[in-house]
């Protein structure tokens, strides 16, 4: 028997998110059913409820940074049982068995991993609801065990901007005696900074505006470049082997390629729009330098991060919200007035009559 949720959707693009009533299918022999305890509020979740990437379905419920405890699971699950603390991240299944999936990166599956929300079940059709929600359905495989020193309502981002930001410094190996550089302070950048810095490298803050030096030093940088200011920028001239690119729309890339040493990496982890203005390819080619993209973590990994996190004591910084606030949240999102992710509190749901 399917069940009945509570849950804010947003209606079309321009509508602001308001309450809805939904239905979940019924635990199938895999699934864990998961009682919704908090909720990150990424970036994504306003590009998608505005369809600003062009593919949004509606109603659309939100929400893929989830904190919750399993309330039941079906018949053939042994990883997990009632009570347990577990997460939920970006994907909720792939197919299993291309080559991606059975090398654990399902988010690169040829067949495309199912998306928590604003995605189509691959087994009945439907589609997928995400965070913003009392209850989740989801496959065992893709569901993560939340380390029991993680205070559950920190690591809910870490889902998202965690694993987005970690997996790519992982993957490109960075370390002690790295020189990387994180662009922009937000979700995802203020993760960059607390990693680099945890992995053992040079980690230095670009940030458009001024002021911002004590809290990126706090969060583990020790240096800021005003990427405003040209001397300062000069004075970085062919220095980072590595940038972690968080900024998510449109900006120039080129200043900061100049920052990069020969064989240096810009990774891109924020933007999925075409580079405008244009790359100019000499910046590349005079130095052999790469700009790439990573898309968050498998799954395996995003577990990895989570007991990093939970052995060297890192969490994000969050602020607390009630549902109904999510539409002023955006708001404050897009104006960068938050340090440095909302977490919705998913009682305040409950409260609703
Ligand atoms: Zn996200
Ligand atoms: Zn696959």
């Amino acid at each position: 028997m399917a069940l009945t949720i509570r849950g804010y959707a947003a209606h079309s693009s321009t509508s602001a998110l308001a309450p809805f009533n939904f239905t979940r299918r019924d635990a199938r022999a895999n699934d864990v059913v998961i009682d919704i305890l908090y909720c990150g509020v990424c970036h994504s979740d306003i590009h998608q409820a505005r369809n600003e990437w062009g593919n949004s379905l509606y109603p659309m419920v939100p929400g893929h940074e989830i904190i919750g405890r399993v309330s039941r699971v079906g018949a053939a699950v042994t990883r997990f049982k009632a009570g347990d603390m577990v997460g939920v991240g970006c994907m909720v299944d792939s197919c299993q068995h291309c080559e991606s999936c059975a090398e654990g990166l399902e988010q690169y599956c040829d067949e495309h991993a199912t998306l928590t929300y604003n995605g189509i079940d691959r087994h009945d059709g439907l589609p997928t609801y995400g965070g913003y929600s009392e209850r989740i359905v989801v496959s065992d495989k893709f569901v993560l065990s939340l380390p029991e020193t993680l205070d559950p309502k920190s690591a809910a981002p870490l889902l998202c901007a965690g694993i987005t930001t970690y997996s790519p410094l992982r993957h490109w190996k960075i370390g002690a005696g790295h020189k990387i550089a994180v662009i922009g302070l937000g979700g995802l950048g203020h993760m960059g900074l607390k990693f680099a810095k945890a992995f053992g490298a040079e980690v230095t803050l670009f940030t458009r505006s001024p002021g911002k030096e004590s809290e990126a030093r706090r969060l583990g940088a020790d240096h800021v470049v005003l990427s405003t200011d040209p001397a300062q920028m000069q004075a970085v001239s062919s220095h980072f082997d590595f940038i972690l690119d968080t900024v998510p729309h449109q900006h120039d890339l080129n200043p900061y390629l100049a920052t990069l040493k020969r064989d240096g990496t810009h990774v891109l982890v924020g933007l999925i729009e075409p580079l405008e203005p244009a790359v100019h390819a000499a910046s590349l080619i005079m130095g052999r330098k790469s700009v790439v993209g990573s898309a968050i973590g498998g799954i395996a990994e995003t577990q990895e991060m989570l007991d990093f996190c939970a052995a060297n004591g890192i969490a994000c910084d969050i602020e607390m919200i009630d549902i109904q606030n999510i539409n002023g949240a955006y708001q404050r999102m897009l104006d960068s007035d938050v340090k440095y992710r909302f977490v919705i509190d998913m009682a305040s749901l409950r409260r609703e009559v």
